[in-house]
């Protein structure tokens, strides 16, 4: 996990942007209407998912795309096409652990709020994700838009707004914990191992594929702190050098990772 740059303000044009109000206004004035059915599940909310997904209106997962790097925004591996937008607050229902009841109704009034989308591969969004979103707080979880979300203090780490390098470190391809927030967002995800993709039953090389690269840099820096000899170019090394660096750019995988080990 890295820190993702997010402008403050969404990169997009002003027609979406209205039609996000409007169509934010809508579901909270929906909410005032039926609040009572709402609390009780009885009735849910149909969002736009063409808003910020895709269909015609693809800008916002293309901004978020090109910002994250076109990394997972809690694993850092390269996404696919198959990986979408997601809400790092859940809007339909939320899950407060594993194994509990879906609460309804979930953070609604941001389905199409900026702060709150980002790009997350398959694994993590459906395997691990879901609806969960835990909270060390539970009695001041915002419960509409009216409630204050400043207030939640969320297990999630949200890339966009802290730096996870304040709560996770890497001993070579090892995700490690610095503190109990680190320590519960490695095990929430997983981050240590080779996942399993439940929804679509195929193994996600995530730890696998982080200690490759790492052998690879790890190579690549040997050569780079070398002095020319008879067999090593000035060259070689400064394409050692190049490799290094390349994968500490903030859109190559695992970079982290690779800042961590070889600062
Ligand atoms: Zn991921």
């Amino acid at each position: 996990m890295i820190k993702i740059d997010k402008p403050t303000q969404p990169p997009i044009s002003k027609k979406l942007k209205d039609e996000l109000k409007v169509a934010t206004d809508l579901l909270c004035k929906e909410y005032l209407n039926n609040k009572a059915d709402y609390n009780a599940g009885e009735k849910a909310f149909s969002f736009d998912n063409d808003l910020y997904k895709g269909g015609s209106k693809k800008e916002i997962k293309e901004q978020l795309l090109h910002i994250q790097g076109y990394k997972c925004c809690f694993c850092e591996k390269k996404l696919t096409q198959y990986d979408d937008v997601e809400h790092f607050r859940p809007k339909t229902a939320y899950q407060r652990y594993k194994g509990d009841a879906l609460n309804y109704p979930a953070y609604y009034w941001l389905a199409y709020n900026w702060d709150n989308l980002l790009i997350a591969c398959k694994v993590c969004n459906s395997s691990y994700k879901g609806n969960l979103f835990p909270l060390f707080n539970e009695d001041n979880r915002a419960r509409n838009h009216l409630a204050d979300i400043s207030l939640e203090n969320p297990l999630l780490i949200n890339p966009a707004t802290e730096n996870p390098e304040d709560f996770i470190g890497f001993r070579r391809a090892f995700a490690y914990d610095k503190n109990e927030r680190g320590r519960q967002v490695i095990e929430f995800f997983n981050l240590n191992e080779d996942r399993r993709n439940e929804k679509d039953f195929y193994q996600d090389e995530l730890y696998s594929e982080r200690e490759r690269i790492f052998w690879l840099v790890k190579n690549a820096n040997f050569v780079a702190n070398l002095f020319p000899t008879d067999s090593i170019t000035q060259n070689d090394i400064d394409e050692a050098r190049e490799i290094v660096e390349m994968h500490k750019q903030k859109d190559a995988p695992f970079a982290a990772m690779i800042r961590a080990n070889f600062p």
